[in-house]
């Protein structure tokens, strides 16, 4: 549906975007997650057309954005940073001006307009002018003109930048609904806006794409090992050989806690080790009680953290992977032998 190959753009000696490639499938929605400056805008604004790059190339549909760009436009709305509403107009004036410039048949024009405000919950503000409007109901605006035209795909920069808690709230649950019938791809720099609407997300930073997976893969990936850390009331000596006793983990600590006559664990297991139901009843059988069991894993705000502050951390990780394939690939082999 879209392909992007090694897209850069420099603004002198500064790449603001690194060699950029990736493809985008229809019927998804996709995530820009990159901190401030990585290069999301930037890249929209090339893919939709309104910025060339230096170098690389955009196809949307298999037509280059440059080249072809009223066919490929037709299948793109877009929404960008600082939407490109008319304060002076009302809501209805501004939105039959879109349509005119997108070359919606007259016949059809009111109808689209009419259903698209039904859809982003506008149409109480038709004859509202723009300026009066909060964010929230502006941003909505901005949403109507990027669907006008009901194009494949929809681009939205940062769509809740700036937005109160429940607005943004609003807006999201209206991506979802848009993304049952278009592909979507929005950039943000907070994560948990993408993992909460997104299928699909990639990871930008200092202009390059340094992870793309689904939110669950990322995560996975990047789970080192799981944390426990219980209080246990009874005696060290045998709570230490209570433990010893029980197979799987990679690190045990023991410390004495703040409650009288209890000790602190602390236990790493290798990721999808779970010991909390056997030291459960192992403390059981010792007559020592857990007064606290806390249980964590790596969470996805922890993956995009460590990945934008330190890149390198995904090569090591992928020639992890690549090893591990290699190994499981070496068996298959000697299996057909
Ligand atoms: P994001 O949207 O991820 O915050 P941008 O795409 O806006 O990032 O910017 C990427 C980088 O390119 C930043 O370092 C920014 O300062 C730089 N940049 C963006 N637009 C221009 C411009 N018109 N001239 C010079 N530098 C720019
Ligand atoms: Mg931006």
């Amino acid at each position: 549906m879209i392909q992007v190959k090694n897209l850069v753009k420099r603004y002198g000696d500064q790449k603001a975007v690194d060699n950029l490639s990736f493809t985008i499938e229809k019927g998804q929605i996709y995530g820009f997650l990159g901190p401030n400056g990585a290069g999301k805008s930037t890249t929209m604004n090339i893919m939709t057309g309104y910025l060339a790059a230096t170098e690389g190339e955009v196809l949307i549909d298999g037509h280059n954005i440059l080249e072809e760009p009223e066919e490929a436009k037709r299948h793109i709305g877009y929404l960008p940073e600082i939407p490109p509403v008319y304060m002076d107009m009302t809501v209805g004036e501004y939105l039959r001006f879109v349509a005119e410039l997108k070359k919606i048949p007259k016949a059809e024009r009111e109808k689209q307009i009419d259903d698209i405000m039904e859809l982003v919950k506008i149409t109480d503000m038709e004859h509202r002018l723009i300026k009066n409007l909060s964010k929230g109901y502006r941003q909505r605006v901005g949403l109507a003109q990027a669907v006008i035209g009901y194009p494949d795909i929809i681009i939205l920069d940062e769509p809740t930048v700036g937005l109160d808690p429940k607005q943004i709230i609003e807006i999201r649950e209206l991506i979802k609904t848009l993304g049952k019938n278009h592909t979507i791809i929005l950039s943000s720099h907070i994560l948990s806006e993408v993992s909460a609407v997104c299928d699909y997300i990639m990871i930008i930073s200092h202009g390059k794409l340094i992870a793309s997976d689904t939110p669950e893969n990322l995560s996975e990936m990047m789970v080192g090992s799981n944390t426990l850390e219980l209080t246990v009331k009874g005696e060290r000596g045998t709570i230490v050989s209570e433990f010893a006793s029980i197979p799987g983990m990679d690190a045990i600590n023991y410390v004495d806690s703040e409650e009288d006559g209890c000790t602190d664990v602390t236990i790493q297991t290798p990721k999808n080790v779970d010991l909390r139901e056997e030291i459960f009843y192992k403390m059981a059988g010792k007559n020592c009680p857990i007064l606290k069991m806390h249980f964590t894993t790596i969470s996805l705000e922890d993956v995009f953290l460590e990945l934008t502050q330190n890149p390198d951390l995904l090569e090591q990780k992928d020639e992890e992977a690549a090893e591990n394939r290699d190994d499981v690939a070496a068996d298959e082999k000697s299996e057909v032998e």
